[in-house]
C-alpha cells in the first residue's frame, strides 16, 4: 500500500499588524477592514492610524457593511447614507465618534421676525410639517406690530459637583467656608487659569447628610460653557482640599444639582445658560384680522392650557404651548448640544390685555448656547450662525454673540407660541396640520 504524503497546508495572506509594518498609507480599504476584522485594528482606533479623516470613513463603512451582513442586520444605510462633500477633520475629536456620514434634516427658512429692530430669518431643521409656517405667521403678525423686544436677565453656566465628609458637621463646616468671601475669592482666583473667557460668578452648597452638592456658576464668553465650567468645578475641589477639607471624598465631578440635560426645579428658579424674556405688542385688530381670534380668547386658552393645565400637569417648566419645538429646530440648526432642549425649553408664556391690545411674553431661565466649541465649529451649522450674525466669537465684547442667540431663539419661541395659540384659540389646529403633514 502505497502511502500520499500530504503537503502541509498553504498558509492564507492574513493581513496583521506585523506583515504591513504598520504603514497604514499603503493600504487599500479592504485590507483596513480585514485588519478589523481579524481584530488587528478596532473601529475606535481608525482615526489615529491612518491620517485621512475621509478615508477612514469609508473603511467604516465597509466594515459595518461585513458585519451586518454576517448578522443579517439592513444594510441599506451603505446607500443612503451620505457622507461625500463633507469635512470630517471638524468631526474627529470633538463631536462624533466612529463617524460613518452625516444625517440629512430638512431646514426651513421662518420668519423673518423683527428682534429688537432687526431683521432675521432663523433656520429651523425639522421634519415637522406646519412648524415653519407657523414660526413663520406669529413672525408676520408681530413685525406688523412693530416686532419682539427681548431681554438677559442672567448669564452663567453651573456644574455641581458632589463630595463626601465622614459627618454632616463637617459637610457643613466646609459649606460656611466656600460660601464665605474667603472662599469664593479662593475658587474666583482659579479661574485665570482656565480659560480667557471664563469667570466665577457664585457657589451655592446644598448639605444631604455626609454629602455636599456645590453648584458653581461662571460666565463663559461665547462659549455654552460646559467644558470650561467642569475643568473649574475640579480646580475648585482641589482648592478646597487645600484649604483644610481634606477630608473630602470627590463622589462624582456632576452631581445632577448642574443640573445638565435633565428637567430639574433648580434651573427653572435660579437659571443656566442665560435667562431671557421677550414680550411683543399685537393690536386688537391685528389679532383679529390676521390670527382670526381675539385677545380675550387667546388670554383665556394661554391661563387654561399653558397656566392651569400645565399645572394640573405637575409642569417644570413647562408653562407654554411648544417651545421646544422651536428650541430644538434652531438647536439643531446651529450646533448647539442638542440634549440640552430638555432645560433649555423651559418657558412660561403670559398674555395680558393692554389697552385692548394682546400683551404677550416669554420668559425661558435657562437657554443653553454657544457660537464657539462643539457643534458650532461644522460648516452648514456655522453659515447659519453667519445668517444670525451671531458666528464665533464676539471679539469686541465676548459672550454678546451667544447672547444675541439666545434672545433670538426666546423671540422666535414668541412667535410660535402665538402662532400655535391661536390656532387652538381659533380652533383650526388639526385642519393645518393635517394639510401641512401629510402628502396629497
Ligand atoms: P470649548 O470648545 O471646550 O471651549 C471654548 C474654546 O473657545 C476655548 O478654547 C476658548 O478659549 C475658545 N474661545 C475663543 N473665543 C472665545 C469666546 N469669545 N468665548 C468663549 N470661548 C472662546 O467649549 P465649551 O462651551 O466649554 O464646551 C462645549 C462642549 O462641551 C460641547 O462640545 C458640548 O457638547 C460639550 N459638553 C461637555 C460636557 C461636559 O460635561 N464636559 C457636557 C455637555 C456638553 P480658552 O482656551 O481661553 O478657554
Amino acid at each position: 500500500m502505497t502511502q500520499t504524503i500530504e503537503s502541509p497546508p498553504v498558509p492564507l495572506k492574513v493581513n496583521t499588524l506585523d506583515n504591513v509594518g504598520k504603514n497604514y498609507k499603503n493600504l487599500s480599504n479592504e485590507d483596513i477592514v480585514e485588519l478589523c476584522l481579524n481584530g488587528s485594528i478596532s473601529m475606535k482606533d481608525l482615526d489615529s492610524l491612518i491620517h485621512n479623516p475621509l478615508q477612514v470613513v469609508e473603511v467604516r463603512r465597509e466594515l459595518l457593511r461585513t458585519q451586518c451582513r454576517s448578522e443579517n442586520i439592513s444594510t441599506s444605510f451603505y446607500e443612503s447614507l451620505p457622507y461625500k462633500d463633507f469635512d470630517f477633520s471638524h468631526v474627529v475629536g470633538t463631536c462624533c465618534e466612529n463617524a460613518i456620514g452625516y444625517l440629512t434634516v430638512p431646514l426651513g427658512i421662518a420668519g423673518p421676525l423683527i428682534v429688537d429692530q432687526k431683521l432675521t430669518f432663523l433656520p429651523i431643521a425639522t421634519t415637522e410639517g406646519a412648524l415653519v409656517a407657523s414660526i413663520s405667521r406669529g413672525s408676520k403678525v408681530i413685525n406688523e406690530s412693530g416686532g419682539v423686544e427681548t431681554f438677559l436677565m442672567a448669564d452663567s453656566m453651573t456644574r455641581a459637583p458632589c463630595v463626601k465628609f465622614p459627618t454632616l458637621a463637617r459637610a457643613i463646616d466646609a459649606k460656611g467656608w466656600i460660601e464665605s468671601p474667603e472662599g469664593k475669592s479662593a475658587i474666583a482666583k482659579e479661574f485665570s487659569t482656565i480659560s480667557r473667557f471664563a469667570s466665577f460668578t457664585d457657589i451655592r452648597a446644598f448639605p444631604v447628610g455626609e454629602l455636599l452638592y456645590l453648584r458653581l456658576s461662571a460666565t463663559t464668553g461665547d462659549a455654552m460653557g460646559m467644558n470650561m465650567i467642569s475643568l473649574a468645578a475640579g480646580k475648585m475641589l482641589s482648592v478646597m482640599k487645600n484649604a483644610g477639607f481634606d477630608d473630602m471624598i470627590t463622589v462624582t465631578l456632576s452631581g445632577n444639582v448642574c443640573s445638565d440635560k435633565k428637567a430639574s426645579a433648580i434651573n427653572w428658579i435660579e437659571g443656566r445658560g442665560k435667562s431671557v424674556a421677550a414680550q411683543a405688542r399685537i393690536p386688537k385688530d391685528l389679532v383679529e384680522k390676521m390670527l382670526k381670534t381675539t385677545p380675550q380668547a387667546l388670554i383665556e386658552l394661554n391661563t387654561s392650557k399653558n397656566l392651569i393645565g400645565s399645572a394640573v400637569s405637575g409642569a417644570i417648566g413647562g408653562f407654554n404651548a411648544h417651545a421646544s419645538n422651536i428650541v430644538s429646530a434652531i438647536f439643531l440648526a446651529t450646533g448647539q448640544d442638542i440634549a440640552q432642549n430638555v432645560e433649555s425649553s423651559s418657558c412660561i408664556t403670559t398674555m395680558s390685555l393692554v389697552e385692548n391690545d394682546l400683551q404677550i411674553s416669554v420668559t425661558m431661565p435657562s437657554i443653553e448656547v454657544g457660537t464657539v466649541g462643539g457643534g458650532t465649529n461644522l460648516q452648514t451649522q456655522g453659515s447659519l450662525l453667519d445668517l444670525l450674525d451671531v458666528r464665533g466669537p464676539n471679539p469686541e465684547n465676548p459672550g454678546q454673540n451667544a447672547q444675541k442667540l439666545a434672545k433670538i431663539v426666546a423671540a422666535a419661541v414668541l412667535a410660535g407660541e402665538l402662532s400655535l395659540c391661536s390656532a387652538l384659540a381659533a380652533g383650526d389646529l388639526v385642519r393645518s396640520h393635517l394639510d401641512l403633514n401629510r402628502r396629497k
